[in-house]
């Protein structure tokens, strides 16, 4: 406490200014920029739809089992569209035996090959990821984009500052926010060209600032959807924090539609991150939402192990639970009574709460499951209530 607005601020202006920023107050709700909105399988992206979370495989497309090993975990964690890597043909052909397996929406990432791109959309795929300038000459640009017509799949031109045409570098000097942008609508220009404009962008860089100006700059410009991510952004821990200061800075100022965490690290992992960030700036609510104190001199139970038991075990749960694990009496009454549930700690025991209401006192080592069983039941009775509910609404009908 006490940063907010201190000395340590320094003056500091990116290289862009959004023109729909304040339009909400960022310190009560986030008013969200209005895109046109497209279709991936079943997930609506864009035109205020939520913002969707996504990962991509990194299995081998080639092998089906341990893909769809894999997208099921990526489901439980709550990923809503899976992106697969299509290098080949023999992986472009697995791709019908990945649909038969799963119903989460899945986009091929093809890059130079238009055959690829053909293939997988025969195959069944939901959308396409692929650069129009890069997949071959314009009459075969032509035959994807009437396939995906045909299908109704959409198509995300993805630019990355790591792959700008070389006439952009020569012009901006390196890849500068407005290249990828320039990159950006010089493959919708392909596409518009073709009378299509099911499309989404994305204009990622590693660089987070860089990222942030270019989705700013575009998101003046145009109101295609916008799939946000940082290219590139690490390992768990340092791709955690890039993703949440660039992704956290656009989706406050309303801009994204759907999202992806690139880590050096287990997809599922991209997936709670993204949650994460999602729930922090309350774009999204799903899952537990874990708080719990930084421990401190006053401490006297092991604050820390219980906080991540508690938060593993209740990984599972997609009910939005706020649960409290307080070190004392300081804060932690406070804290865990505006929870849903939580306990505030004294010498070797924790005092149990729930909705505002002290319950019991309990040792030490049975707050965990304590904890656990009392969000199990808070999941319980909200299942019922809405059970109750659909069924008065069916007799009312
Ligand atoms: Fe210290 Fe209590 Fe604050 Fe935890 S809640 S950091 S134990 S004062």
């Amino acid at each position: 406490m006490g940063e907010v607005g201190g000395g340590a601020l320094r003056s500091f202006t990116l290289p862009l200014v959004p023109s729909h920023r304040g339009r909400g107050n960022l310190f009560m709700e986030i008013s969200r920029k209005k895109t046109r909105q497209i279709t991936l399988g079943t997930v609506k992206i864009g035109g205020g739809a939520p913002v969707a979370v996504q990962s991509m495989c990194n299995t081998d497309t080639r092998d089906p089992k341990a893909t769809l090993d894999q997208i099921r975990k990526l489901g439980q964690a709550g990923c809503e569209i899976v992106r697969l890597a299509v290098p080949d043909e023999d992986a472009a052909r697995a791709i019908g035996t990945i649909r038969q397996g799963t119903k989460l929406p899945l986009v091929a990432d093809i890059h130079f090959d238009y055959r690829l791109a053909l293939e997988a959309v025969d195959q069944g795929v939901d959308g396409l990821r692929i650069n129009p300038g890069n997949i071959g000459g314009k009459n075969k640009v032509a035959e994807v984009v009437q396939a995906c017509k045909d299908r109704g799949i959409p198509i995300r031109i993805g630019v990355n500052a790591g792959s700008l045409e070389k006439h952009l570098l020569e012009k901006y000097g390196h890849p500068t926010p407005e290249a990828i942008v320039e990159s950006a609508f010089g493959h919708i220009r392909i596409l518009e060209d073709l009378n299509f404009t099911d499309t989404k962008v994305s204009l990622k860089a590693s660089d987070v600032l860089t990222t942030v100006a270019a989705y700013r700059l575009f998101s003046e410009k145009s109101d295609y959807p916008l799939h946000i991510g940082i290219s590139e952004a690490g390992t768990l821990f340092s791709g955690t924090i890039k993703s949440s200061v660039g992704l956290g800075i656009l989706l406050a100022e309303g801009i994204g539609d759907t999202m992806r965490v690139s880590l050096t690290a287990d997809p599922v992992e991209e997936v709670h991150v993204a949650y994460e960030i999602l729930k922090s700036i309350k774009v999204r609510q799903r899952g537990v939402n874990i708080i719990s104190c930084p421990t401190c001199g006053r401490t006297e139970i092991n604050i820390i192990g219980l906080a991540q038991e508690v938060e593993k075990r209740l990984a599972g749960v997609k009910d939005p639970i706020t649960v409290a694990v307080m070190g004392c009496v300081v804060n932690g009454p406070g804290e865990a009574r505006e929870a849903d549930v939580g306990i505030a700690g004294g010498k070797g025991v924790g005092l149990l709460f729930k909705h505002g209401e002290i319950l019991k006192k309990f040792d030490e080592k049975e707050l965990a499951d304590v904890l656990v069983k009392e969000v199990e039941k808070i999941v319980k009775e909200r299942t019922q209530k809405s059970e109750v509910r659909s069924q008065k609404s069916e007799v009312s009908m």
